[in-house]
């Protein structure tokens, strides 16, 4: 295990760390609660060199770009949205994962269904018609497979757990992985790990390597349907564990007090995650007709048992009043969503054509 000489600052507000391979600009802007502050003391520190390094594919345009397409897209997403949200705090980061590589077994049973044609008598036994029946049978497998999962190294407030969560569920591309090399650290953040490889196998790891054998030998599963599941997992020792770099874009922004974020992996490979607010006024202005037309489908089936005992002329104008109804909500909705939609597109082609000039 060899390591780098880094140098590191911490945040006078809120404490979080800032790591760089080179020197600190003499202010610096914290990446966690983006209080700017003027840089003091600065201190060296050892820094375990990862094995691997997957490098940013992406630059911080790209991603900016992705964020204001997904502003323009979401449905319900306000029209001022790019007036409000401000991308000053973007930032490209590094963050520590334990790459574990392997091989699992999976042994599994269940009771697998199918559904077959039976021949029956009617009551009086003048004529048979058939019959689809559901039958369980016992069945059993083994799935084996080569695994390769990544895990965050750190646990802890400096990265938000949507970070964290989003890192989970990321393809490690082999082929893409580097060597290390300090160069890939120049002009981003990074994270030092706090966790060690067995302790994160046995929290995270071997959970994320269950999930995906369960996954796998569901698939091989036959029959229609199944029931009653089971499945143990076993792995080979070769999952040890190294230490690798991955990179992510993030952004969090403010829109009237309420806080979001976009996450996006930096090679370009995953989609984005993210929340964007929501104009309420537009989901009152689409559901008021949805709702409208719900009311009068509860009228319409209670006015269907008046036939019962009465005439058809009231049901029917019901289930007219409810179709009706129910199409022009459609129709609002489709209306309202593309009309905001048009309004953000416009805005968001003058946002990137204004770029490029
Ligand atoms: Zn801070």
């Amino acid at each position: 295990m060899s390591s780098i000489q880094i140098k590191q600052i911490k945040c006078p507000e809120c404490g979080g760390q800032a790591n760089s391979i080179g020197l600190f600009s003499s202010s610096k802007k914290c990446v966690y609660c983006h209080t700017e502050f003027v840089v003091t003391g600065t201190m060296e520190k050892e820094m375990e060199v990862p094995e691997r390094i997957l490098p940013f594919n992406t630059n911080r345009e790209d991603f900016e770009k992705e964020v204001l397409t997904l502003f323009a897209q979401e449905p319900y997403a306000p029209n001022d949205i790019f007036d409000f949200a401000a991308f000053k705090d973007i930032d490209g980061v590094f963050l520590p994962m334990y790459l574990y590589e392997g091989k699992y077994e999976c042994s599994w049973n269940c009771s697998v269904g199918y559904y077959e044609n039976e021949v029956v008598a009617s009551s009086d036994g003048k004529s048979v018609k058939n019959k689809q029946v559901l039958r369980y049978r016992p069945q059993s497998g083994t799935t084996k497979r080569d695994f390769a999962i990544v895990c965050a190294a750190y646990e802890g407030e400096e990265i938000k757990p949507e970070l964290i969560e989003y890192a989970r569920a990321l393809y490690y591309d082999r082929d893409a992985a580097k060597s290390f090399d300090e160069k890939y650290l120049e002009d981003y953040d990074f994270v030092l790990h706090n966790l060690d490889k067995e302790y994160t196998w046995d929290k995270y790891g071997i959970n994320s390597v269950k999930y995906i054998a369960e996954q796998d030998s569901l698939e091989q599963v036959p029959g229609d349907t199944y029931k009653d599941f089971r499945c143990s997992v076993s792995t080979d020792e070769k999952h040890k564990g190294r230490l690798v770099f991955l990179p992510f874009w993030m952004v969090y922004y403010d829109y009237n007090n309420e806080q979001h974020y976009v996450i996006m992996d930096g090679t370009g490979k995953s989609g984005l995650t993210g929340s964007t607010p929501i104009d309420e006024e537009r989901v009152k202005a689409v559901n008021k007709w949805h709702d409208l037309a719900k009311y009068v489908k509860w009228g319409a089936w209670a006015s269907l048992i008046a036939i019962l005992w009465w005439v058809w002329g009231i049901p029917l104008v019901a289930w007219l009043a409810y179709f009706s109804i129910k199409f022009y909500a459609k129709f609002n909705e489709n209306k309202i969503i593309k009309e905001n939609k048009k309004i953000r597109e416009t805005k968001l082609k003058e946002i990137l054509d204004g770029g490029n000039n």
